[in-house]
């Protein structure tokens, strides 16, 4: 069974005068299918950021109707809550995969 899932890109954004966190502006990560890469030039990230953003990304990968908060909302606050980070989730490409099931339904 072929279905698509994308590509996503992941930055930090928002003024550094606000973090209360080690975020660096531009920092982020690539998500193809299962796998999670920096982003070129990202030397660190965050893992409670990562926690609290991994929820959104198997959501972020699957096409949504542009009516869906899941389409349009790409801004994901820092989960602590005196840090004004964000981190923006970027739609790259479609990609298709193909999965087939154990067993039969
Ligand atoms: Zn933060």
């Amino acid at each position: 069974m072929k279905y698509h899932l994308f590509d996503l890109e992941i930055e930090t954004v928002g003024n550094p005068k606000t973090f209360n966190c080690s975020h660096i502006v531009g920092d982020g990560l690539i998500i193809k299918g299962e796998n999670i890469m920096f982003k070129p030039g990202t030397k660190q990230f965050s893992h409670y950021v990562l926690a609290s953003l991994a929820p959104h990304i198997a959501a972020k990968q699957r096409a949504s109707e542009t009516s869906d908060f899941m389409y349009f909302e790409s801004d994901i606050a820092c989960p602590d809550p005196k840090c004004g980070a964000l981190f923006r989730f970027k739609r790259i490409k479609s990609e298709e995969y193909d999965y087939s099931p154990l067993g039969t339904v």
